[in-house]
């Protein structure tokens, strides 16, 4: 079977190869990730897709410039957001989130979300700044949650951790089909990757063959530029 794993970090090793049988988004955290993660794309042109981006909790490290230069052979923005057990307060977390979404839209690529604990400002800054395409990653929110940033461009990535949940597994049910993604957000692993498959179907009641083919489908849509 094909897996493919919508948010995963980087390998302990820059130029571990991966599973044939594996696609992967891998995502920055900060900003020493990203020469990192440009190798490790450039290593595995089939089959790894790259998120860059500055992580809620490692601001200090944010560098524009830098960003702008890794963009320019990126499939993603990410990991962005807000976490509420960032050191860093609201307001700057809210300003480097809008400035890298606005570097996202500007270059028409699509974004993965990490939200901890502030869903009212994702909201406003969405609102405010109208991505196409986005992704809220370990998704445990609730399916009202799921029914409102759906309609806004959302789409939605569950880890075997979230999945057994009952929030998770409520959201996984709540969230159209041509919304999930599914992802280990851990170095990648198709032993992971297996184990939230399965517990999708069983969630989802669909054979995994299906399953497969959708969140193949699913997965190639989210990162298609443009
Ligand atoms: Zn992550």
């Amino acid at each position: 079977m094909f897996l493919c794993d919508a948010h995963c970090h980087l390998p302990s090793s820059e130029f571990s190869e991966i599973s044939d049988a594996l696609a992967v988004c891998a995502a920055c955290a900060k900003g020493s990730d990203m020469p990192m993660l440009a190798k490790f794309k450039e290593e595995n042109p089939k089959n790894v897709f790259a998120a860059f981006g500055v992580h809620p909790k490692y601001l200090d490290s944010f560098n524009e410039g830098e960003l702008a230069f890794f963009l320019e052979n990126a499939d993603a923005v990410g990991e962005i957001g807000f976490d509420k057990h960032s050191s860093f307060d609201l307001q700057f977390q809210r300003a480097c989130f809008e400035k890298q979404l606005g570097m996202a839209i500007s270059k028409n690529l699509p974004v993965v979300i990490h939200e901890v604990g502030h869903w009212n400002e994702l909201e406003a800054s969405l609102k405010r700044l109208r991505p196409k395409r986005f992704l809220i990653h370990a998704a445990k929110c609730s399916a009202e949650l799921v029914e409102k940033f759906e309609p806004m461009g959302g789409w939605f990535s569950f880890g075997e951790r979230e999945l057994e949940l009952k929030s998770g597994g409520a959201a996984l049910a709540a969230a159209s089909r041509s919304r999930i993604l599914l992802e280990s957000d851990s170095v990648p692993s198709p032993e992971k990757m297996e184990k939230a498959y399965l517990r999708a179907s069983e969630i989802l009641n669909l054979k995994e063959v299906e399953l497969c083919r959708m969140i193949g489908e699913n997965f190639s849509e989210f990162f298609k530029n443009g």
